[in-house]
């Protein structure tokens, strides 16, 4: 067959019917867990204005600069595709004064998101995020609850043993203190970072620590106490240089952010740490975890999935406890966390349970009865899935459909059978049929669908 005409744009996907059932079965599952937690729905618009985007996620940020879907609509108004929800989640907080309901709101969203990014597995340009969040307290319970519930979807979908990778990225101010002290300890090899990193290094140095140039990876590794990673393609000659250079790091420790914070973000940091002790949730500290958006204060967390290869974030989140002041409101703390679908539907591509198949009641008409099918079968759909065809075939024909689309009863209406008030009920399981009076045709449905024992032995149980 050659190509078709049109094919959806690069880095989107369709998702066809037999993958649509493992989506439902992992929202239905998300939902119940931040229904559980008491977290009420919010849907907020697929696009919003450009700026609301550049102002909350940072000018600089990747996001902004090079992932944004933006563009004019017909009054040229300037827009752009959601690229996550948290600022439009905020926004509607404040636009709806939310604020006047009730000091603390715990909120949680699902849909598409939209990023400019090179596809691959694991990263679409549209993909799908489940997020939750907490706005109105910073308290640092609120943080526990976060990750506790962020651990709790993850564990209804069937992830085992899952550690969390914490951290605090302090506020604006202890950042540039980090900012300074992680400029000087990079001092020495300045001239090795991808051009990339160098400009970070001038206007938001904590950055460096997500760069994925593999020299960058490899300093940074040296910091974290793993030894240099891989360089890539390097000559001999260039390869010494590097590593004479890089000796002079091994003499200072690279800083960590958690060594600078304030006295009350400490404490913060101290809480949310004895928190998830408290409630026995697996974590371990990642110095190096950094949020790609300037909005993040205080704890940032993520949890990944090895499986995955270099796409294996499934999900993260943190405080942003600058980001409704930033979009002009009172200064309002917030918690929030966000997981990608996609990616957490690959990982449990082997895991997610086999979905059972529908069970459904074929209706096939006759020569005689072929009039009252389309009634007959839209009252009976009031109560249970049906099917039947609508090219008015043969019996024969009607008969092998039910069979290959898998319908567990036939209810046949033969033309004797309908003048006399009965129908015929063929079961497709063990081929036995059987005519039952119209009367009692949902009686008899349901002890062929449900067997007596079964509906006896339910009865017992009450
Ligand atoms: P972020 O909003 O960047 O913190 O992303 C939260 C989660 O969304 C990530 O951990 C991923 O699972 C998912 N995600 C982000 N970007 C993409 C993408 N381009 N394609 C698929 N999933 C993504």
């Amino acid at each position: 067959m050659s190509a078709p005409k049109h094919q959806a744009p690069r880095g989107t996907r369709d998702l066809l019917p037999h993958e649509t059932a493992r989506w439902q079965w992992a929202e239905a599952k998300a939902r119940e867990v931040l229904e559980r937690y008491t977290y009420r729905e919010i849907r907020t618009p697929m696009f919003e204005d450009f700026e609301l985007f550049a102002r909350t996620s940072g000018e600089s940020s990747d996001v902004v600069q090079k992932e944004m879907y933006r563009f004019k609509d017909l009054k040229g108004r300037d827009l752009a595709l959601r690229p996550e929800a948290t600022a439009g989640v905020c926004r509607a907080y404040l636009e709806h004064n939310l604020a006047a309901q009730g000091r603390v709101h715990r909120l949680w969203y699902a849909g598409p998101m939209f990023r400019y990014g090179r596809p691959q597995k694991g990263r679409y340009r549209q993909f799908w995020q489940i997020g939750a969040e907490v706005i109105g307290t910073a308290a640092p319970g609120a943080d526990v609850e976060m990750i506790a519930l962020f651990v709790d979807v993850f564990e209804a979908w069937g992830f085992e043993n899952l550690s969390v990778a914490v951290n605090s990225v302090g506020t604006p101010a202890t950042r540039r203190a980090y900012g300074d002290a992680l400029r000087n300890w990079l001092q020495p090899v300045v001239h090795w970072l991808s051009d990339d990193s160098r400009q970070r290094l001038e206007a938001n140095p904590m950055r460096i620590l997500d760069s994925k140039d593999p020299i960058d990876r490899g300093i940074l590794a040296i910091g974290e106490g793993v030894g240099p990673g891989i360089w890539g393609a390097m000559d001999d000659e260039k390869q010494k240089r590097l590593e004479a250079d890089l000796s002079k790091l091994h003499r200072k420790e690279m800083p960590k952010m958690v060594d600078v914070l304030d006295p009350e973000s400490r404490a913060h940091w101290d809480q949310v740490l004895g928190g998830l002790e408290q409630l026995g949730i697996e974590h371990a500290i990642d110095h190096g975890l950094v949020r790609g958006l300037d909005y993040y204060t205080r704890t940032a967390f993520e949890v990944h999935d090895r499986s995955l290869g270099a796409q294996s974030a499934l999900g993260g989140g943190g405080r942003y406890d600058g980001l409704i002041e930033a979009l002009g409101g009172p200064a309002t703390p917030g918690v929030g966390f966000s997981i990608g679908l996609d990616r957490t539907l690959l990982a449990l591509e082997d895991r997610s349970p086999a979905l059972t198949p529908l069970t459904f009641l074929y209706v096939a008409a006759t020569e005689g009865t072929r009039g009252f099918v389309a009634g007959f079968v839209r009252a009976l759909r009031t109560v249970y899935a049906v099917d039947h065809d609508l090219e008015g075939r043969s019996l024969n024909a009607q008969m092998k459909a039910a069979d290959k689309a898998g319908a567990r009863l036939v209810l046949i209406l033969g033309d004797d059978e309908w003048k006399k008030g009965e129908i015929v009920i063929k079961d497709l399981a063990d081929g036995t049929q059987e005519t039952v009076d119209a009367d009692d045709l949902v009686d008899a449905i349901d002890r062929k669908l449900e067997p007596p024992d079964a509906a006896e032995a339910l009865e017992d149980d009450e």
